[in-house]
Order: structure tokens, then C-alpha cells, then sequence
């Protein structure tokens, strides 16, 4: 199966792009959970106001869908500025990067997402906009060529990524203020759930909400995605209200278990307990089994898994955990005393 059609992945899917927009909390009293980085932040935020300074840059990092662009919005908009939008990827040549910050006021956040994703010609030019608020152009080309520096206006940057050990160490460095998103407990998700079936408009009572958010594998946007797919099996074969029963059937009937693992979790658990004891088996040998690539699985589905404690990393690969083989219904081996007891 690929990850197009898996329902819980936690990365956005093209035709979700308006669901998010509604959905989205506008301030930082809608945007639940989180709360040390909300904390800090709403220091950070008021000591830049009162000094009438931007904010210094921000890196946010942490599996997709756990609010990284949605806090983004936020920060810009209790700061009373624009945001720029834009992704690592999509910065092509240092020239789309020059156009954009030459576009900039003051007071401005530009936020990119997959921060570690932009090529080292690009990240040339954002070391001096980011210190200095500067760029320096060539201009010129041989021995004549010579670098004219241009000013920018004081701007903020807030970069994202999923994996934080890829950045650049000089890049890394610019950044004053760091924050390391969290997996959401249940009780955090199931208040983000009944906040969004307020908006489409569903009555969804608070073990309904609940049922929901313990599938989610602690990421918002995989809570509003299975609120819509809830809501229609409510609106189909009920009376509408999004009620415990409800939410069990329609979450069994799509295949996310009680603590939202799909077909493609199990059967990962499964053949590494079948085929190879338990494990250890490699990040390619799991990618294999699963048909996804191995940087999907490390950043977008084991967080999941590791926080579970179904997995564990070693240096000779993952290795299922009893806690997993539990979950499946399967017996774990005996352990190293049990082993020798039985040998006796
Ligand atoms: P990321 O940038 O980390 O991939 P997003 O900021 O796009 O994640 O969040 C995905 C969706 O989840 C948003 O559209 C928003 O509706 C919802 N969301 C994320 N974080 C929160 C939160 N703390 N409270 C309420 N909703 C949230």
C-alpha cells in the first residue's frame, strides 16, 4: 500500500489544503497543547513588542502535521505582520530566495518548511540575511566581478523540518530560539477534535472525541482528517452525532486499530515478528516490507511506533518489543532468563 492511501498519514494530502485553512487555529488561545513552546514563545513574542524589535529567528522541528506552519501563522499574526510561505524545494536558485526577501517589510516572518531541504548555494545567501539582515550581490562577472551589499529590512525567519540532524551547523547556529515539537496526548487531541467538528458543523460528544483522538497517533491533522471521514459514516449509518459506537465502527470499518495503526503498521509488526524473530531487522528490509521509502518511515511513521514502545532502535536495526508482539495478539519469546530456566 502506498502512502497515498493511507489514512493516517500525517502528511498533507493535496486536495486537504482548504479542510486546513478552516480548520486552522487563528491565536495561540486556539491552538492547544504544546505548552512549554507556547509559554516561551508568548515571552519571546511580548519582549520583541515592547523592545519594537522583530522576533529572533525560530526553528521548529518535529514529525509532520503537528502544528509547525499553523504556530507559524500564529506567531505572524499576534505580532501583527504578514507571513510568507514557502518550502526548502520550492527555493530553486539563490535568485527566487533574493526576491523573496527583497520583498519583505519589516516586521515580516518568512517561514520555510523542509528547511533542510535548501541547496547550499541558497543557504549562502540566507546566512547574511538571517545575521545581518544584508545580502550581498555579485555584480559583474570575471575579475571585474565585485559584491555589493544590499540592505534588508529586520525580518523574522521560522524554518521547519522533520529532521532537525540534517541541518547544516552553520544554519542551525542563526537560529537563537529552537523549539522540538511533541506527539499529543489523547486529552489534548480529543479538545482539537471537538473544536473541529464545532466548525463543520457535527455534534460529537466527549467519548465520541475521545475514541478519535486515541486513533490519531498524537498528530492534529490526522485527528481533523479521520473527524470528516467519522462525520460522513455518522451522517450515513446514524443520526448524524459522532457518539463512541460511532466513532469505533467507522474507525474499525477504515481499519485504524484502538491506537490508530493501519494494515501497512501490522503487517510491518507482523513480518518483522513472522519472518525475523522480532527482530533486528534494517530501515531498507522494512521499507521493502512496507513499500514505503525509508526516510518515510524513520521521519512520518516510527515516531509513532518508538513512542509506543512497539519498537526499538538499535545500531543493528529495529527490533519489535513485547509490548508490540502483545498488541498483535502474538506471544513474545521468552526472555534470556526465562530461556535459561527452561533449558534446565
Ligand atoms: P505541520 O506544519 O507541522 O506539518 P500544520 O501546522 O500544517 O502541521 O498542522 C496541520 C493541521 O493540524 C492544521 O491545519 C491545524 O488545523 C491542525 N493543528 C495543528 N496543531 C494544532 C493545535 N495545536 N491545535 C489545533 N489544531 C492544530
Amino acid at each position: 500500500m502506498t502512502e497515498d492511501n493511507r489514512i493516517i498519514t500525517p502528511e498533507m494530502r493535496l486536495e486537504e489544503n482548504d479542510q486546513e485553512r478552516t480548520l486552522r487555529p487563528h491565536s495561540l488561545t486556539e491552538y492547544f497543547g504544546q505548552q512549554k513552546v507556547k509559554d516561551s514563545l508568548a515571552v519571546y513574542m511580548q519582549a520583541a513588542s515592547e523592545r519594537r524589535e522583530p522576533l529572533d529567528h525560530i526553528l521548529l522541528y518535529g514529525p509532520p502535521g503537528l502544528g509547525k506552519t499553523t504556530l507559524a501563522v500564529i506567531v505572524a499574526s499576534e505580532m501583527g505582520h504578514n507571513i510568507r510561505i514557502t518550502s526548502g524545494p520550492a527555493i530553486e536558485r539563490a535568485g527566487d530566495l533574493v526576491a523573496i526577501l527583497s520583498n519583505l517589510n519589516a516586521g515580516d516572518v518568512l517561514f520555510i518548511d523542509e528547511i533542510h531541504r535548501l541547496s547550499h548555494a541558497v543557504e549562502e545567501v540566507l546566512y547574511p540575511a538571517m545575521e545581518d539582515f544584508a545580502l550581498d550581490i555579485m555584480i559583474g562577472k570575471g575579475p571585474s566581478a565585485r559584491s555589493v551589499r544590499v540592505e534588508l529590512p529586520r525580518f523574522t525567519l521560522i524554518g521547519a523540518t522533520t529532521r532537525a540532524g540534517m541541518l547544516t551547523s552553520p544554519l542551525r547556529d542563526r537560529f537563537l530560539i529552537s523549539f522540538r515539537l511533541e506527539l499529543y496526548s489523547p486529552e489534548e487531541l480529543a479538545v482539537i477534535v471537538s473544536r473541529s467538528a464545532k466548525i463543520l458543523g457535527v455534534e460529537c460528544d466527549r467519548d465520541g472525541a475521545l475514541e478519535i483522538a486515541a486513533r490519531s497517533r498524537g498528530t492534529p491533522r490526522i485527528a481533523n482528517r479521520l473527524v470528516k471521514r467519522v462525520r460522513d459514516y455518522a451522517q450515513v449509518r446514524s443520526d448524524g452525532r459522532i457518539t463512541l459506537e460511532v466513532a469505533e465502527q467507522a474507525l474499525d470499518t477504515m481499519e485504524v486499530d484502538r491506537l490508530g495503526l493501519d494494515r501497512t503498521d501490522r503487517v510491518m509488526l507482523e513480518t518483522m515478528i513472522r519472518k525475523f524473530g522480532g527482530g533486528p531487522v534494517g530501515l531498507d528490509t522494512l521499507a521493502a516490507i512496507t513499500g514505503e521509502d525509508a526516510a518515510t518511515i524513520e521521519d512520518v511513521y516510527e515516531p509513532y511506533l518508538l513512542q509506543l514502545g512497539f519498537l526499538m532502535r538499535t545500531p543493528r536495526g529495529r527490533i519489535a518489543t513485547p509490548l508490540a508482539y502483545e498488541h498483535m495478539g502474538l506471544t513474545p519469546p521468552p526472555t534470556d532468563a526465562e530461556q535459561t530456566r527452561l533449558d534446565i
